[in-house]
């Protein structure tokens, strides 16, 4: 089966399509709430679809136009297997006031994953090594989504714990293929954070391209397509009892 860790299929880009976006190939999607509304949809989604999983969270990127749905977005988790979209967004966040509270925020969320005892996956762009400094105090699963960084701090995420996951932009993404060459495939999963993310620019991804990073993976690796999928599904399941 191939394991989609990180998607976003609740929002309008498949509102013509979901259905069969869905059932097109044998895979297990783990949809990422960003704000209250769409976790609330992924919620929906995994009582609809019995190959979606429900990820409740908040976006970094809302720290200043939604917070006042925080405290309802920690609430839901309850709802849910898998924590995600948290993290950390420098990129867009340029106010050390509202990083600051990006840190408090995720917090609170890796607190929830280390006493409820689930996964939390995480989006970081900038700001790696606060990412790195907080969660070395949790002792929480976690996999850092569509990860950007260097070799040497993907090997610090895998020394704390962590898995790396990988969207189909690898197939265009030198950096990704490097990364991906040197960490064990242990510590490696696949996601496409559908509509984003494609193998190829402008175009909406979605779930089944999964299929290609396992075909980018298996070359790298040097290895069969077979085994690639049959080993991610394995480290997913280490991460979450389904
Ligand atoms: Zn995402």
């Amino acid at each position: 089966m191939l394991i989609d860790v990180h998607a976003h299929i609740d929002t309008k880009e498949f509102d013509k399509d979901r259905d069969e976006i869905v059932r097109k190939c044998n895979i297990l999607i783990v949809n990422a709430g960003v704000d209250l509304e769409s976790n609330l949809k992924s919620l929906d989604l995994e009582k609809k679809y019995n190959n979606v999983i429900a990820a409740v969270g908040f976006h970094p990127e809302f720290i200043k136009d939604k917070i006042n749905e925080v405290e309802k977005c920690l609430q839901l988790t309850k709802n849910a297997k898998i924590i995600s979209e948290v993290g950390i967004d420098y990129y867009w966040i340029k106010e050390e006031e509202y990083r600051k509270k990006q840190i408090e925020i995720l917090a609170k969320f890796l607190e929830i994953g280390e006493k409820d005892q689930k996964p939390v996956i995480i989006h970081v762009r900038g700001g790696l090594s606060d990412l790195i400094n907080l969660i070395e105090s949790f002792k929480v699963k976690f996999v850092i989504h569509a990860f950007e960084g260097s070799i040497k701090n993907a090997k610090k995420i895998i020394d704390l714990g962590g898995y790396i996951s990988v969207p189909p932009i690898l197939l265009r993404d030198k950096q990704r293929q490097e990364i991906v060459k040197n960490i064990d495939l242990e510590y490696i999963l696949t996601e496409t954070d559908s509509p984003f993310m494609a193998h190829e620019k402008m175009i909406r991804n979605e779930p089944c391209n999964v299929k290609l990073t396992i075909e980018k993976l298996a070359e790298l690796k040097k290895m069969n397509k077979e085994e690639i999928e049959k080993k991610i599904e394995d480290n997913f399941k280490k991460l979450v009892h389904l």
